[in-house]
């Protein structure tokens, strides 16, 4: 795949041969531009797309942000230049029944049945908001469960429904607790229970297996939101020994929930504008019932405009993520399994570094792909250790010569306490470094990316000391 450019090329020259065959036209001086002012202006454009961060670079190991693959690029490309609009199966038909196919091929890795009913939205955000409305007409007036660790759309979009939350304390680790579960529904004002699948900050799965089991005896509705680690059901059912035996089943789990959302613009290789919501129970289709005058004159089937929430959404999407699964399946050894591999052997890799590091501590041990972890620096007190994790990410990020980019991530001093009880808890909470480690070079670079921080760490407490 050197040079993907060509295959970009190739795109544009397909479609733009589609176009030549509808016949000549004129095109409208309105839209006309002077190629010295377009190239000027892309230029100007161009530069500063350069003030990004490196996302695309191993030395960027921070939030989970990633460029596409080239086939989701290339796919996105070639849509976008027809614009189809996946509203509805007239909008474009094609990347319609593209949308189909992916959302069939995202059901049978989570091993949803075969009439899971679900589409494509523009974001995880949008997906659980689908969710969580429908969780609230199959039960009104009830409320939310989801872990305080749970990423915080869950609380702002059941505000936007008006339904009431009720948030669970976790284990320190990150983990849903099921007693604390056990003991709000006893109240019987839950309806629908939230797992995560891979949460957004330490990439913990939470004892779904377990948990479905606890909410069933409650009559609840089960939603998992699996935006981040639903990718990684491939290698739970694939059996990989990369994933822990308790991991591996709360990830099978999955595959009973009424609910399920996962965000192929994280670990699906595509650019933002991709999440996915999946219904086992078909007939909530009903529900986004709607009558309007204008779309759908065409076909008799069932339009995806009818199961949404959202009106115009990106043709482009289905088809980049089509295109992209035709090249990398969804299986363990092959396509996008060995992606997610690598993803886990460097998060195993920098942990046992981390193990035996006297410069760097580890925080949590991962669970799938994301590290988290503090410089030791001698902290005697929670704001010590804080201001060190801030130090080590300002010199790591601002080092003109050889720059690593990391992200902060902010827990609760009494989950610090468990760990190190010696600590003084002088202020509620301390900022840790954290790196997801979403690329599969990571793998490689691991190594490196220890070392470099290692060294980097211990000139930050040398600065300091030189200037305190
Ligand atoms: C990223 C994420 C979301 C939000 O999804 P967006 O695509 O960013 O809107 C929700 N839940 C979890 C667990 C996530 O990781």
């Amino acid at each position: 795949m050197e040079g993907y450019r060509a295959y970009l090329d190739e795109a544009v020259a397909s479609i733009l041969q589609w176009e030549g065959e509808w016949g000549a036209y004129e095109p409208h001086p309105a839209l006309d531009v002077e190629d010295g002012r377009f190239r000027e202006a892309l230029a100007r454009y161009t530069d500063r797309l350069r003030g990004n961060y490196p996302f695309f670079h191993p030395r960027y190991a921070g939030q989970m942000l990633k460029p596409p693959h080239p086939a989701a690029v290339a796919g996105y490309l070639a849509a976008m230049l027809i614009n189809p609009n996946n509203h509805a199966l007239d909008g474009g038909p094609p990347t319609g029944q593209m949308e189909k196919e992916v959302v069939a091929q995202l059901g049978h890795m989570f091993h949803l049945p075969e009439d899971t009913l679900g589409h494509l939205t523009t974001s995880g955000t949008i997906a659980n908001l689908e969710a969580l409305w429908v969780a609230r007409e199959l039960h009104p007036g009830k409320a939310v469960a989801f872990s305080e660790d749970a990423h915080y759309t869950h609380r702002r979009m059941s505000q936007v429904l008006g339904v009431p939350v009720e948030p669970i304390s976790t284990d320190g680790r990150g983990h849903m607790d099921l007693d604390a579960l056990a003991a709000k529904l006893e109240s019987g004002r839950i309806g629908t229970v939230v797992f995560t699948a891979g949460t957004t900050g330490l990439g913990t799965l939470d004892p779904i297996a377990d948990g479905i089991d606890l909410a069933r005896q409650y009559d609840c509705r089960v939603h998992i939101d699996a935006a981040y680690g639903g990718f990684f059901s491939i290698l739970a059912w694939g059996g990989s020994d990369l994933l822990a035996s308790e991991a591996q089943r709360d990830l099978q789990a999955i595959a009973s929930a009424d609910s399920v959302v996962v965000d192929p613009h994280k670990h699906g290789l595509q650019p933002y504008g991709c999440g996915c919501v999946l219904f086992r129970d078909p007939t909530v289709g009903h529900l986004y019932k709607h009558d309007s005058p204008y779309t759908y004159f065409t076909s008799d089937e069932l339009h995806l405009g009818e199961i949404s929430l959202e009106c115009s959404r990106a043709g482009a999407a289905a088809g980049a993520l089509w295109l992209t699964l035709q090249l990398l399946p969804l299986e363990q050894d092959r396509g996008l399994g060995p992606v997610l591999s690598a993803c886990l052997r460097a998060a195993r890799k920098w942990s046992r570094l981390l193990d035996d590091s006297e410069t760097l501590r580890p925080y949590n041990e991962p669970e799938l792909d994301i590290v988290t972890f503090y410089p030791a620096a001698g902290s005697r007190r929670i704001s010590e250790l804080d201001a060190a994790s801030a130090r080590l990410f300002d010199h790591a990020m601002n080092d003109p010569d050889d720059p690593i980019f990391l992200s902060l991530y902010r827990v609760g001093s009494g989950e610090f306490i468990e760990r190190m009880p010696e600590l003084v808890a002088d202020q509620p909470h301390a900022r840790i470094l954290r790196s997801v480690l979403m690329k599969p070079e990571h793998e490689f670079a691991v190594p490196n990316l220890h070392e470099r921080l290692s060294d980097l760490a211990l000139e930050t407490e040398a600065r300091l000391n030189r200037t305190t």
